[in-house]
């Protein structure tokens, strides 16, 4: 049986030089702060039957419990730099930690962000990170940064994650190829680091977060943070590549209240629109305008032809 520090010894610890000024051993890691930087900080937990199935594969959850708090430095155009580690597990399976760290450290690697400490306990399968990293003072993609008269854009697609699930529930048929593509969406986010750091390096955009929760929700958020309302063409957004082949009404509900997407919605000023299209050539990562900021408060929904739309739509509330 692992102990629990030879678990961290052998899938945690790595044998290379890291920029922490201290790694993982001691009390604290040390970190020495960039001077004129500002540091950017975010944990996301995943608890098993809460964010994902029991059993699910070990790599894929290694990538997405890094994957999704980076999505939050993106979010905030904050670069990332290192992140701790805290574990709980209902047993020392070396199976699964390999697979585990290998999907962590894959992503982790990408992205420059080095693992520096942690905790390990027993317990139920619960993963939590606290990401850190940096930014210049000023530069951050608030919530309460956006203005009337700015432009709300989406990066990538919408709705595939919260299809794969629709296709396990049996919520929707789908053929098993196109299931299984879905699915890599909701277990293989790509957190838009790239993207919030062209937004962010002028800045480009004024609000920026990540959709976890549904694209009408986590609006809401901005709109409310930015004491504004808006008006979304529900026909512009972008649907993942299954969802695409889905009947119109799926496709407007999962584009607009699906969840797990982990793509980034932010606004710009319609000044910037060929810096936004830029921003996004640049980091690889389609940018789709889908919407206006307004003084009038609440959230519009019009179709291709500006009428408006009445659905029944909700976001994902953990407490409801
Ligand atoms: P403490 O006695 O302060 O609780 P621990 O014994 O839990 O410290 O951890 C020893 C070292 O291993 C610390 O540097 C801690 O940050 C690190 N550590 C513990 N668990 C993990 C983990 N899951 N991933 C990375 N580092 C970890
Ligand atoms: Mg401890």
């Amino acid at each position: 049986m692992l102990s629990e520090f030879d678990l961290i010894k052998q899938f945690f610890k790595r044998d290379r030089p890291g920029r922490a000024t201290l790694g993982i051993g001691d009390d604290c890691a040390l970190l020495t702060p960039v001077p004129g930087r500002q540091l950017a900080i975010s944990s996301d937990m995943l608890v098993e039957d809460r964010h994902f199935f029991a059993g699910a594969d070990p790599f894929m959850l290694g990538h997405k419990s890094l994957a999704v708090n980076l999505s939050d430095l993106a979010a905030m155009g904050a670069r990332p730099s290192a992140f701790t580690l805290a574990l709980a597990l209902p047993a020392a399976d070396p199976v699964w930690l390999e697979g585990f760290s290998r999907g962590l450290f894959a992503l982790s690697d990408a992205h420059g962000c080095e693992l520096v400490g942690g905790d390990t306990t027993k317990g139920p399968l619960t993963i939590c990170i606290t990401v850190v990293g940096d930014l210049a003072p000023g530069h951050a993609l608030r919530r309460d940064a956006a203005q009337v008269g700015d432009d709300i854009w989406i990066s990538g697609t919408l709705g595939d994650a919260r299809l794969a699930l629709a296709g396990s529930w049996q919520e929707v048929t789908l053929d098993p190829a196109d299931h299984a593509q879905a699915a890599q969406r909701m277990h293989m986010p790509s957190p838009r680091v790239a993207l919030g750091l062209a937004l962010a390096a002028q800045p480009v955009a004024h609000a920026a977060l990540d959709i976890s929760d549904g694209l009408v929700g986590d609006l809401g958020h901005i709109l409310a943070a930015s004491r504004v309302g808006a008006t979304l063409d529900v026909d512009a957004l972008p649907a993942g590549p299954v969802l695409a082949r889905q009947e119109l009404a799926l496709r407007r509900r999962f584009t607009l209240a699906g969840g797990d997407d982990y793509e980034l919605c932010f606004t710009a000023p319609v000044g910037n629109r060929a810096a936004v299209l830029e921003a996004g050539r640049a980091s690889g990562t389609a940018v789709t305008r889908v919407g206006r900021i307004e003084a009038e408060a609440g959230l519009r929904l019009v179709d291709a032809d500006g009428t408006p739309l009445h659905l029944e739509l909700s976001g994902w509330d953990h407490f409801s």
